[in-house]
Order: C-alpha cells, then structure tokens, then sequence
C-alpha cells in the first residue's frame, strides 16, 4: 500500500493551515485501509479483536498514530479542527470529522470510511440510503430484501426491483434455471446480482437466525 508522504515537522513553527494539510493526508491514509477492514468483518479473528491480519492491523495502528500527533499538535493551538473538516469532507464525499472521532477512539471503535450521510461505505446496501446487517449475505438491507420479497412473490415491479428470467446461468442465481421467476436492482446502466425466492427466504431466515442468537 502506498502512503501519503507526510512531511516532518519537528518545530511548532509550522503554519496551521500546513498541520491541517497533513491531517487530511494522514485520515486518507486511514481511509485506504477500507481492503483490511472489509477482512475484518469476514476472518476469524486471530486475537486483535478485530479480525484483521495481524501486519495490517499494525500498519493501521501506525497510521492513526499519526492522526493523532497531528491532532494533538492542531490542539493545542486552538484551532477548529472539527469545522476544518467538515468543510473539506464534501471534497471527498466522506464524513472526515467522524473519521477523525473514529481513529480518536481506535482501536476500541473502528475508522470506517463513512459517506456524508453517516452510513459506512463498506456496508452500503445496492439502493445507497441504507447499511446492511453484516457482509455475509446479499448485500441488501432489511427493507430492499422486504421489497425484493414482494416484488418477487407477487410477480411484481416497483420503483425499486425489476423481474426477469434468463437462458444465460451467469446471471441466475445458483438455484435457478431457465424459467425462474429473478429479482434485481432496478438501476439503470448497472448489473446487480439477481436472485429467487429461494435465496432471499434463506437471507431472510439467516438474518432472523441471528437476530435471535
Ligand atoms: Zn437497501
Ligand atoms: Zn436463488
């Protein structure tokens, strides 16, 4: 992974807007850890805590380190941080001043990368307005996979699921043959997943599964 090359400055004569810069370099250094966390959330675990490789974990340590030198300096000198971040998280789409509380709070709580709604990107479901439960299933939070249900069950579309059936097995899902009835994203210009009854009875169990455990 390639860094940011963030330069050293050992006096307390750097100018803030340079200590700010340094920080926005340093939390998108954090932000390219997004390919170990999506680990963390499908390993077993190897005594972190947090299921991510153990090498990776201390990169990431590393980097936060920084994050919070850098913050620590900014702080004493009085300085808006939060609202400095605020103003450039827009430029990048993603909540920086979260970001910044997150890496604060590490290893306790996770830095995930979260959009300026709030919602982290690695669990953003297919419609973009919700996370999912977890990254083991289809990738639809509760209520898409409600509305997939019907959309399928009743053989029909709403605003946000489309029906077809295909000769092509690359786009049925594993149960499916030529005549089943597949569910899909209705997004125009992008190929998402489809699936049948089948498969979204058995996310929706799975998810009820583990609620109760
Ligand atoms: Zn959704
Ligand atoms: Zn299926």
């Amino acid at each position: 992974m390639r860094f940011a090359k963030v330069p050293k400055r050992p006096t307390d004569y750097v100018p803030s807007d340079d200590l700010l810069h340094d920080l926005l370099l340093v939390l998108k250094d954090v932000v390219a850890f997004e390919s170990a966390l999506i680990k963390s959330t499908n390993g077993n675990g190897n005594g972190n805590g947090h299921h991510i490789p153990e090498s990776e974990f201390a990169n990431l340590t590393l980097v936060i380190q920084k994050v919070t030198d850098v913050y620590n300096r900014l702080n004493k000198r009085n300085l808006d941080v939060d609202q400095a971040l605020v103003e450039a998280s827009p430029q990048i789409g993603l909540d920086l001043r979260q970001l910044l509380h997150d890496c604060l709070q590490f290893p306790i709580v996770l830095p995930y990368a979260r959009n300026l709604k709030g919602l982290r990107r690695l669990f953003l479901c297919y419609c973009g307005e919700q996370e999912v439960p977890d990254r083991h299933g289809l990738g639809l939070c509760i209520e898409c996979l409600e509305l997939a249900l019907e959309c399928v069950q009743e053989k029909k579309k709403n605003d946000k699921f489309v029906l077809y059936s295909s000769y092509s097995p690359q786009v049925r899902c594993r149960h499916a043959d030529f005549s089943t009835l597949l569910v899909t994203c209705y997004k125009p210009g992008i190929w998402t997943p489809a699936w049948c009854e089948i498969c979204l009875k058995q996310e929706k169990q799975r998810l009820l599964a583990k609620a109760m455990a």
